[in-house]
């Protein structure tokens, strides 16, 4: 009986920590890219996944603690999937008591009409949720859109547009929406998947499965995912430093020329971002950068939350 209590302590113990640590890392993306002012209405697209569940529930959190006054409301967006469970959604909102909407439109109709069989939907079905969301955004009166993407979402997007796009081109944690009249925003830019994983089955949320609409999952996207979920076992920090890589470009040292201009270099002009290291061996750090051990990061001391004080 002790032992079980023992577990439980450790377990509620671990969760603690797990959930300070998600908390710490979105007020810290919240901070960094001002995703949160004072009076905003966030719209938080719940798709009934693990990461929409734990986006809101940091949120809300966050709500309670923060120097700023900001309002939510929950969307989901049912397309009208066989089998898709109607009833999850709305009584997971009303038992924790925030306010929601669910959005129902037949998109799963509308591109099975549209998309012969054995194609890929993903590209219709994703552009007109985009216009819904878009749409009910407006509706509501919302003045940002947060999405549920985390750091290896950006990751995986930044590696398939390298090896399939020729582009360095990643998920930005804050963006203008096509029509030039939504911000939106993605909280948990700086979360790990792991986190969120153990997170979600800690708190029992009640998934719903993404399958339902019986599409093909993105190959492309799962090599990538299993490439770099492989480094993360075999080099401890890597992905850290590939993300933080993502927040320090220099794009004189890069080959991009529209983002620096090579052409008008001119002799005597002032050195640029360290100049020339072609001929120099570079120090490079022992540790990969933004790395620390699994164990010891959930209690840093970093507090850098200008914005969104944990408490
Ligand atoms: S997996 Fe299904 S629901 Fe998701 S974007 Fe593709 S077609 Fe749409």
């Amino acid at each position: 009986m002790q032992d079980k209590q023992e577990v439980t302590k450790k377990e509620q113990y671990n969760l603690n920590k797990l959930q300070k640590r998600l908390r710490r890392n979105v007020g810290e993306a919240i901070a960094d890219y001002n995703m949160i002012v004072e009076g905003d209405r966030i719209m938080v697209c719940l798709s009934g996944g693990k990461d929409s569940y734990t986006m809101l529930e940091i949120l809300r959190n966050l709500q309670q603690s923060a120097p700023i006054n900001f309002s939510l409301v929950a969307v989901n967006l049912d397309q009208k999937q066989p089998g898709f469970p109607e009833h999850i959604l709305p009584a997971y909102l009303e038992s924790i008591g925030v306010e929601y909407k669910i959005v129902e439109e037949n998109t799963y109709g509308i591109v099975k009409d549209k998309i012969p069989e054995g194609k890929t939907t993903c590209s219709l079905c994703s552009r007109l949720r985009r216009g819904i969301l878009y749409r009910t955004a407006t509706e509501l009166g919302a003045t940002k859109i947060a999405l549920g993407h985390h750091r290896d979402d950006i990751l995986q997007t930044m590696f398939l547009n390298m090896f399939y796009g020729g582009k360095m081109k990643g998920m930005p944690p804050k963006l203008m929406s096509d029509d030039g009249k939504h911000i939106v925003i993605r909280p948990l830019a700086y979360c790990r998947e792991k986190d969120i994983e153990r997170f979600a089955i800690a708190r029992e949320y009640p998934i719903i499965p993404c399958n339902l609409c019986g599409s093909q999952p993105n190959l492309q996207r799962q090599v990538i995912g299993e490439m770099l979920r492989d480094w993360d076992k075999r080099y401890p920090g890597r992905i850290e430093t590939m993300f933080s890589a993502m927040q320090n470009v220099v794009p004189s040292h890069m080959c991009d020329t529209t983002l620096f201009d090579f052409k008008g270099l001119k002799h005597g002009a002032e050195v640029v971002d360290g100049g020339d290291l072609a001929f120099d061996r570079e120090e490079l750090p022992m540790q990969p950068v933004g790395w620390q051990p699994e164990d010891e990061d959930s209690d840093s001391p970093v507090q850098r939350l200008d914005i969104l004080e944990i408490k």
